[in-house]
């Protein structure tokens, strides 16, 4: 029997989805074991960075890792396993786009730890203590690692050969990713490994270039299952999304949040889903079409859910972009 392949599994800035997105495949998992030894799988397993350190280069076959890049060990642990793997997978859209923990861009670092170490309401911390990189205690010297300004995307730290978008990625797309290696039938490095037109390319909701006065949250009213879904002034995602999902979040009655990222051709997810609500808005009053804009709760949390470090803004007070910070550390 041929060596068996090496993958490892890694989680940065993660909710954990990602890690164990891979049990999605249920029983296929015994598939995966049978071509396959997971040498690193944090959520699963007690491995080290010494033990990684240790691997000869290129060792590992892919390395899976999943999250944003929101602190110096994320960037040092992503090199170290892109120097270990000869593949290496942005997987889930924290990976790919920044996702959900890149929402912090719209803050800085300062205003994170007031908010978390001082202004929350259970929060007692009259002192005022909040987390420092090095500590001395008796024993010794403790240290944290530093805490970026801004939440990278793995691509902007390490080389990535392929992109498995989704929150997390599906099952039968992260199939596809582990029987295409095994087979050693890759797609040019750089692929998406999901489709290239929009969601609403496959969603087969009834759309009838209908305008509306106004968005509702989805949770205000009882959508018809059969329209599309921005059509009834609920905002939804698919135009300015990739395609690949299956139209999981539709089949159930929920709008399209983004996951996937945008499509070929569009540079700005959330600038292009902007000017998808502004064009469907029933008036050419630019006061009306600005207060209707202005209304919608959370408004740039709608437009760049998972995609604000993958932004042509990265952030929102761009004189604080630490640049060479991510370079710093
Ligand atoms: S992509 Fe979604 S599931 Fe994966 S780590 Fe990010 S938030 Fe969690
Ligand atoms: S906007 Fe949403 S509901 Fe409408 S066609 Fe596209 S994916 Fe379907
Ligand atoms: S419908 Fe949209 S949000 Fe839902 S899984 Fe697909 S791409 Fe992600």
């Amino acid at each position: 029997m041929a060596d068996k392949l090496k993958f490892a599994f890694y989680w940065n800035a993660s909710c954990g989805g990602c890690e164990v997105a891979v049990l999605d495949i249920h029983e296929k998992i015994l598939d995966v074991a049978a071509i396959a030894d997971i040498l690193m799988w944090p959520v699963a397993m007690d491995f080290k960075e010494e033990d990684v350190e240790a691997l000869p280069d290129q060792h590992i076959d892919v390395a899976f890792i999943n999250g944003g890049i929101r602190n110096s060990e994320n960037k040092k642990m992503s090199q170290l396993l892109r120097q270990k793997s000869k593949y290496v997978v942005a997987f889930g859209a924290c990976a790919n786009f920044g996702g959900i923990p890149a929402l912090a861009n719209f803050h800085h670092k300062e205003s994170i730890f007031d908010r978390v170490y001082s202004e929350t309401p259970s929060t007692v911390n009259p002192e005022g203590v909040w987390p420092q990189e090095i500590t001395e205690v008796p024993e010794g010297e403790l240290s944290l690692p530093t805490f970026f300004n801004t939440v990278y995307m793995l691509a902007e730290v390490v080389d990535v050969d392929y992109y498995l978008p989704g929150c997390p990625p599906p099952p039968d797309l992260i199939l596809a990713a582990v029987e295409a290696i095994a087979s050693g039938n890759l797609p040019p490095r750089g692929t998406v490994i999901a489709g290239e037109k929009s969601v609403c390319h496959s969603c087969d909701r009834v759309k009838e270039e209908k305008k509306v006065t106004g968005f509702r949250r989805i949770h205000e009213v009882i959508p018809d299952p059969e329209r599309c879904f921005l059509e009834q002034g609920i905002i939804c995602a698919g135009s300015v999304t990739r395609d690949g999902c299956g139209t999981r979040c539709l089949n159930v009655d929920m709008p399209c949040r983004g996951c996937f990222g945008a499509p070929e051709g569009v540079i700005d997810q959330g600038a292009q889903l902007l000017s998808t609500l502004t064009t469907l808005l029933d008036t050419d009053d630019l006061e009306e079409v600005r207060s209707i804009i202005g209304s919608i709760p959370d408004l740039s949390g709608y437009l760049y859910r998972f995609t604000l470090s993958d932004s042509l803004m990265k952030r929102r007070i761009v004189a604080e972009l630490k640049d060479k910070e991510v370079a710093s550390h």
